[in-house]
């Protein structure tokens, strides 16, 4: 699966509603189900189970409710990182500018007073929902290569850190795979840049499918260079992963002619893994994978190399 497919942008829109009077709800619901994804919560507390479940795009939050109001519903999803972004519309009978001011304080995008409007819900509701797709697509490309469409070295070190700390903490370890094609410079001189892209495009895909547990990641290090993130792999595993993912860039039987290494193109990798004793060491496993790298190439490329082998 590509990022692009888990992302999946083109999907309908989710709307949550959170009222709980039913009438209200049921006529909202009605006016919004035609164009959207829609489900309703009837308390505060319903509604934060149902965004743990499934993430809407946008939150039409009523205030006064039984237990567990509106205020402290915005308050807790805006204090978590996963759901600060989701868009939050007040529609309350609550009265006064304070309390509207109160509301946008904590966060809120928009305030609407009831009785609404339909129409002017609905149009508020569209304009929100657009400005929310547009986000999520900035955020998207900012962390995708744009020739390879896997994570880049951005997306990498954010995963790379939150992955660190974990392993760090639950004294697991921590695998890292430098992967480089061998000789590519004679492959653009030879075939011509464009066609290089292309076989970047495809080693890409590869790479990324044949990485199969869920906390992998691949990621393009830069140039003709991936990497890979393997949490809670030992020393073993990733050696077995590097033979793995050098065996499928050589079985795609690219052909090479100016490459002495192989009738194909083919990868070196470099694996490196931190030892779960010496804690100072999560730090510096990509470092020691760079090195590993030089000894597959000194091996005589189309390799896997452990540093401390
Ligand atoms: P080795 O030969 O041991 O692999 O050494 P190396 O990694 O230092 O050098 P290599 O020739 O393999 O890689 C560098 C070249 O990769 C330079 C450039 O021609 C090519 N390259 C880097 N980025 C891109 C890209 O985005 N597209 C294409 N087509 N080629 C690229
Ligand atoms: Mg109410
Ligand atoms: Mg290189
Ligand atoms: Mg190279």
């Amino acid at each position: 699966m590509y990022l692009d497919d888990e992302l999946d942008l083109g999907r309908r829109q989710r709307i949550l509603i959170v009222e709980d009077v039913r009438l209200n709800a049921q006529i909202l619901l009605n006016s919004l189900q035609d164009e959207y994804d829609v489900r309703v919560a009837y308390n505060g507390i319903e509604a934060l189970e149902m965004v743990k479940e499934e993430m809407p795009d946008l939150i039409l939050l009523d205030i006064i409710m039984p237990e567990m109001d509106g205020y402290a519903v915005c308050q807790k999803l805006q204090s978590d990182p996963k759901t600060r972004d989701i868009p939050i519309l007040f529609l309350t009978a609550l009265e006064g500018d304070q309390n509207e001011a109160y509301g946008l304080e904590l966060g809120a995008m928009d305030y609407i007073r009831k009785p609404f409007n339909l129409p002017i819900v609905q149009a508020k509701i569209r304009n929100h929902l657009e400005l929310k797709r547009y986000k999520d697509l900035l955020k998207r490309d900012s962390r995708i290569d744009g020739l390879t469409r896997v994570p880049n070295r951005r997306r990498f070190d954010e995963a790379f850190e939150e992955e660190r700390l974990r392993a760090k903490r639950y004294q697991t370890p921590l695998s890292v795979l430098m992967i480089d094609l061998d000789l590519f410079k004679k492959y653009n001189d030879t075939y011509g840049h464009l066609q290089g892209d292309d076989v970047l495009k495809l080693v890409a895909k590869t790479l990324y499918q044949k990485l199969q547990r869920p906390g992998d990641l691949l990621a393009r290090w830069g140039g003709e260079e991936f990497v890979a993130l393997l949490p809670d792999t030992d020393c073993v595993g990733a050696k077995t992963v590097g033979e793995k993912l050098r065996a499928a860039i050589e079985d795609l039987k690219i052909p090479h002619e100016a490459s002495w290494v192989a009738d194909y193109v083919t990868i070196s990798v470099g694996c490196a893994t931190s030892i779960v004793e010496k804690p100072e060491t999560y730090e510096k496993v990509l470092h020691w994978a760079d090195e590993a790298v030089y000894r597959a190439k000194d091996l005589g490329r189309n390799k896997v190399a452990c540093y401390g082998d």
